[in-house]
């Protein structure tokens, strides 16, 4: 709820602990009348089942498939999401940055924990930590190492920003290996890290 429209960044990662005070303020809602448990209930539903990494899984391999696609998702995102019917949270802007042989791209929110929910789901714990949010930008190369991401040496390494303005999203490389997969096979590749650009899309040895 931190991302709203206008919000700009600030007070909402400081609380010693975040379940008690998202308790505290439901079970305050609710008892107010300004919420309904069940529609809580609901959208938390939403977000484990029906909303995740698989919907930006399936954007990236259809990228992957098709030449024409990844060119429009990587010159204007929002009309390729607009037209495949995504909705959703936090993506009324949202640019993809390919990584390619000798660039390596890492997504961050240096400020809070901004993220594209409506491709990615929930954002995992160490995206919102201070940690990772302040050293990706100084130190990327260590922070990917410890995150068991070892790149080339003469890989540029590109930090992209979020904001509650712009959300990105990492085109992960294809991997070698395959050639002729239909979309549905190479989306079961991209893992949510590769999108974040902490990692790199599945080994297809693997599958
Ligand atoms: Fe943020």
């Amino acid at each position: 709820m931190h991302d709203e429209p206008g919000h700009g960044h600030h007070e909402h990662h400081d609380a010693s602990s975040p379940e008690v005070r998202v308790e505290a303020l439901e079970d305050l809602l609710v008892e107010r009348g300004l919420a309904d448990p069940e529609r809580i209930d609901a959208t938390i539903r939403r977000f484990e089942h029906d909303i995740g990494p698989m919907i930006g899984a399936r954007l990236v391999a259809e990228a992957w498939a098709d030449a024409g696609l990844r060119q429009r998702l990587l010159t204007d995102a929002d009309a390729v999401v607009a037209d495949m019917d995504i909705r959703g949270a936090e993506i009324e802007h949202i640019e993809v940055k390919a990584n390619g042989p000798g660039v390596h791209n890492v997504v961050v929110c240096t400020l809070c924990s901004c993220y594209p929910w409506a491709l990615l789901g929930l954002p995992p714990n160490w995206y919102k930590s201070p940690e990772y949010r302040a050293r990706v930008v100084r130190e990327p190369r260590a922070v990917l190492v410890e995150m068991g991401l070892e790149l080339d040496p003469g890989t540029e390494v590109r930090i992209w920003d979020s904001s509650s303005e712009t959300r990105f999203l990492v085109l992960p490389e294809r991997p070698a290996g395959t050639e002729g997969w239909p979309a549905e096979r190479l989306a079961e590749l991209v893992t949510r890290d590769s999108m974040i650009g902490v990692a790199h899309a599945a080994d297809p040895g693997g599958q």
